[in-house]
């Protein structure tokens, strides 16, 4: 280092929505913060783009937990977000509607417990007290996780919920079919997997959204342009395009990270909010032993999505403002599995908040499961909007089959569907792996297992004591699971009650 170079406090490799929060609460906490992103465009997921004059997210389409009070609504209103965000609640008579080819019947989840347990006994009625005890025991877990609740409490020793699976649990709930495919009918939201997907997933998840559903006005990016500002009106430093290539230890101590340009930033504390397993190969320090890199290495990853962006003729797309998710078969759990020929087994259909007109969407975004493997024959191409490598037609071609082939299945649900299309544009696991800087393009990063629930369990600290992480891998994906292990990564560094409290007292 040399005697003129500037030391950081903190410095964060990636601005996904795990490094901007870290970013927020650490430059408010006084902290000198650089945050290195190697993308044009700040958030990770949380970046938009814009079609025909249409704003499309690609990977936030609507948040849990953002209604006044709850979790998420306070540490944002914390991090002095919450005013300045745009925010529209969801229909509260059905936010999500599960669908099945073959049934005329939609399956509404509505808003706030009561709602939600009235309309599915409307549905169900003879299936009371299955309902009931769902509501309850999703609700039970929920408050059993001290972070979701910001309580400085320590995590209880019942882990019954980290060690049963969702789709057994269900069974033993009920017996009727329908119903467990219902109540797991948004598993698409954590990519569930039959035999892995433990319960407490499943239940943190979908609660937030029973609880409170919202979309962000304008895209989920205002999320990432207003922590931004927070970091900057704090005197911390983002930099743009600049790609962290390594990170240097001395004695098992991180020094500083080495960009893609060559120059060093150096810090006293280092936190990764990129994958683990990218972390780890960033570093070669020794402190980092063989059996821990190991175990990072062979983690699974989550699949993969191919998303179908719709620019939509105006006046024909009824904003009904909720999502609908269908499948082309009654087993919601037999999804990422697919053959070439049953692709897809189900979509999820996202509306944009109208921009112009609130009657009618202007654009939709259709996503469903794509596995890596699928696009494999054009892993050694690289293409994002700052190294613009347009793959070959071969690769174009095999895109535009693949969304006739959904646009085909949508169509059974919404005949009208290619009358209101006026252009469509598609993203592939390609399209999320460049962006976002995974192997895979993976969704949510590390898939939790109920089978071994401490092998996909890592920590904030990492054996370099002062190279922390953060991000969904850590601890739970989504706007909710990332801003809460946010708050852990910060935690370590600030302590938990100190944290925790500056909260409450910011919400009081
Ligand atoms: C298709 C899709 C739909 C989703 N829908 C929803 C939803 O509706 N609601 C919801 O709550 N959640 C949703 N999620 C999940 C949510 O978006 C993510 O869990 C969350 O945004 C992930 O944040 P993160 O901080 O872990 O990292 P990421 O968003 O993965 O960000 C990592 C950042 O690090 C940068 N980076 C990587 N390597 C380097 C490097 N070497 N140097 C510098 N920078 C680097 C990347 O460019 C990126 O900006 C969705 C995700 C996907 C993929």
């Amino acid at each position: 280092m040399t005697s003129r170079a500037k030391k950081y406090d903190v410095v964060i490799i990636g601005s996904g929505l795990g490094g901007l929060v870290c970013g927020a609460v650490l430059s408010k906490e006084g902290r000198s913060v650089c945050i290195i992103e190697k993308n044009e465009q700040l958030g990770g997921c949380l970046q938009t783009f814009r079609r025909d004059s249409i704003t499309f997210d690609t990977g936030v389409h609507y948040i849990g937990g953002l209604e006044k009070g709850k979790s998420l609504w306070k540490i944002f209103n914390y991090l002095g977000i919450m005013g300045r965000l745009e925010t529209v609640k969801m229909n509260e008579g059905g936010f999500d509607v599960v669908a099945f080819k073959g049934d005329a019947d939609e399956y509404p989840y509505g808003m706030g417990y009561e709602n939600f347990q009235r309309i599915l006994l409307q549905k169900f009625p003879d299936e009371k007290n299955a309902i009931e005890k769902y509501c309850t025991d999703i609700q039970q877990i929920c408050a059993s996780v001290p972070l979701y609740n910001l309580s400085a409490e320590e995590q209880s020793d019942d882990t019954w919920a980290f060690t049963t699976g969702v789709k057994n649990y269900l069974e033993q709930l009920t017996p009727n079919k329908k119903l467990q495919n219902i109540l797991a009918g948004t598993n698409l939201l954590y990519a569930g997997i039959a035999d892995k997907t433990p319960l407490y997933v499943h239940a943190l998840v979908v609660n937030s959204y029973i609880e409170s559903a919202h979309r962000i006005k304008n895209g989920g990016d205002q999320i990432a342009k207003l922590l931004a500002r927070v970091v900057k009106e704090n005197g911390g430093e983002i930099l743009r395009k600049q790609e962290v290539k390594k990170i240097n230890t001395t004695n098992g101590i991180a020094e500083s990270v080495e960009l893609s340009n060559g120059r060093k930033i150096y810090g006293a504390l280092f936190i990764s909010g990129i994958h683990p397993a990218k972390t780890l190969e960033l570093t070669d320090s020794d402190a980092l032993r063989p059996a821990y890199r190991n175990r990072i290495a062979g983690l699974e990853n989550s699949v993969s999505t191919f998303v179908l962006y719709a620019v939509l003729k105006p006046g024909t797309f009824p904003y009904l403002n909720r999502n609908y998710y269908y499948f082309n078969q009654d087993d919601v759990w037999q999804t990422a599995t697919h053959t070439n020929e049953s692709w897809p087994n189900m979509y999820a259909l996202f509306e944009e908040v109208p921009e112009k007109n609130n009657q009618y969407t202007e654009g939709i975004s259709i996503m469903t499961y794509m596995r890596f493997d699928e696009v494999a024959k054009w892993k050694n191409t690289f293409h994002t909007t700052l190294y613009e490598n347009m793959r070959d037609e071969a690769y174009q071609q095999f895109k535009r089959e693949k969304a006739e082939k959904l646009l085909d299945v949508v169509a059974i649900k919404f005949p009208n569907i290619r009358e209101c299309v006026q252009s469509y544009y598609t993203s592939t696991p390609l399209s999320y792996r460049d962006y976002m800087g995974t192997d895979d393009g993976s969704m949510y990063g590390i898939v939790k297992d109920y089978n071994e629930p401490m092998k996909s369990m890592i920590s904030v600290k990492t054996k370099v004591p002062n190279l922390l992480l953060t991000g969904q891998s850590i601890n739970l994906h989504g706007v909710l699971g990332v801003t809460e292990c946010a708050l852990l990564t910060c935690m370590s560094i600030l302590g938990k009650e100190y944290l925790l409290n500056k909260i409450h007292e910011a919400n009081a």
